[in-house]
């Protein structure tokens, strides 16, 4: 692994870090999980395709430029750097887009990544249901093939944003003779569909981030399907590579936050010092992101090399969600009392959004799959322990 930048990815960096000192908006978005914030996210998504930094692994003839993961690691140092907005269409082009690269058909990629990419379609995820989550073998919801398409009901739930996203990517049980990992299909439809009902659920904040979705005779072409009939799992498991591994939460993330926790701790010292496991908390947060950051440097390293993720996409997922959890209760602690003003209260002074960070990173160890799951993962695949 080599540590040094080349004087290309010093190049990159610059360019990255111009375009954004220019076209981050002053004033921060409401938040995704409202329509107000919701649309103006998928405007700065617009923006962000227009300067071809919408997705920059992708191939240039979609708008992205071809760089290697590398390069989207310092793209992403720089964006965090720069207060960029949160991803609205992170199922999309985090998730749903490298598994269309690799599995889609030419038809399914030209029809679907363009508008991926531009934020003119915007994804959400259906893959749990009320009894199928962690147990995702589970799985009930019946699509069922009829000439040319498929018929889908049962139902979904905590479908992220799905209350305003326009597609759903989602894996359904094609096969009624079927049980657990076979017989599920991996299936593209618009949330506009008859016979959708999409039930905002409120979150912890009040905003309806979730949504149920209900399915009642809904018709799908058959060229929806991504990756074949009955091939959803290994569809589906590829995509959670993505998603706990490298892609949806990437080490810069952690590194702000860790920085803005340096910020915070350096101008509350006097009271912070009262208790010396603070400073200890906020050091350790600081070499924990960098330590992640290693990682993944090295993991990206190895993938550029022909690699592939494998089951340590588990080991990350559970680091930084425990990461994050931490830095934020540090945050909270030093900031007492205070800490639960909202940051437009009169005396809310620095308290910026800590709490509302602290109440979201209270569900990393839930979604992209639970850490108890992932551990199970790590216990079988890679310690080779018996399975639980
Ligand atoms: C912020 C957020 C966003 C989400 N977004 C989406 C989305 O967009 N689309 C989507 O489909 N889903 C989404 N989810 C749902 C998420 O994937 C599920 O919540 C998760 O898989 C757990 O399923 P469950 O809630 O049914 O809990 P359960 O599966 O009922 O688990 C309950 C508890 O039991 C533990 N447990 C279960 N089985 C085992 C076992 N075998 N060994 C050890 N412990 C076990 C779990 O770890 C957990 O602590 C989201 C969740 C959150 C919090």
């Amino acid at each position: 692994m080599e540590l040094t930048y080349t004087a290309e990815q010093r190049a990159f960096r610059e360019e990255v870090r111009a375009w954004m000192a220019a076209s981050v908006p002053a004033q921060p978005l409401q938040s995704f999980d409202c329509e107000e914030g919701f649309r103006q996210h998928r405007a700065w998504e617009a923006n962000l395709n227009e300067g071809r930094w919408g997705m920059v692994t992708w191939p240039k003839e979609l708008g992205g430029r071809g760089c290697d993961l590398i390069e989207w690691l310092i793209f992403e140092e720089e964006y965090y750097r720069a207060g960029a907005p949160a991803r609205v269409n992170q199922n999309g082009i985090f998730l749903l887009g490298p598994t269309l690269m690799e599995f889609g058909t030419a038809a399914q990629q030209e029809r679907f990544l363009p508008k991926m990419a531009t934020g003119e379609e915007i994804w959400a995820q259906g893959w749990s249901e009320p009894n199928a989550g962690s147990d995702m073998a589970a799985i009930r919801c019946r699509a069922e093939r009829k000439g040319d398409v498929y018929v889908i009901n049962g139902q979904k739930t905590w479908s992220t944003r799905a209350v305003w996203a326009d597609w759903l990517f989602g894996l359904f049980r094609s096969d009624p003779q079927s049980s657990r990992h076979h017989g599920l299909t991996f299936i593209l439809l618009p949330l506009n569909s008859p016979g959708i009902t999409v039930r905002p659920i409120p979150q912890l904040n009040g905003l309806p981030g979730f949504a149920e979705i209900f399915f009642d005779d809904v018709e799908v072409p058959v060229e929806n399907v991504l990756g074949g009939e009955g091939m959803g799992w290994h569809v589906a498991m590829s995509t959670a590579g993505f998603e706990r591994g490298l892609m949806l939460r990437s080490p810069a993330r952690f590194q702000e936050t860790a920085r803005r926790l340096v910020q915070l701790y350096l101008a509350n010292r006097e009271q912070a010092d009262l208790d010396p496991a603070i400073g200890e908390a906020v050091m350790r947060a600081w070499m924990d992101a960098e330590a992640y950051t290693l990682n993944t440097y090295m993991t990206a390293s190895r993938l550029v090399k022909g690699g592939r993720i494998g089951p340590e996409s588990s080991t990350n997922k559970i680091f930084w969600s425990e990461l994050d959890q931490r830095m934020h209760e540090t945050a909270l602690s030093i900031l007492g009392l205070r800490g639960e003003l909202l940051p437009h209260a009169p005396d809310a002074g620095d308290v910026d959004h800590w709490l509302d960070g602290f109440l979201f990173a209270q569900a990393g160890p839930i979604y992209a799959g639970t850490n108890e799951i992932q551990r199970n993962i790590i216990a079988e695949r890679m310690l080779g322990m018996p399975r639980a």
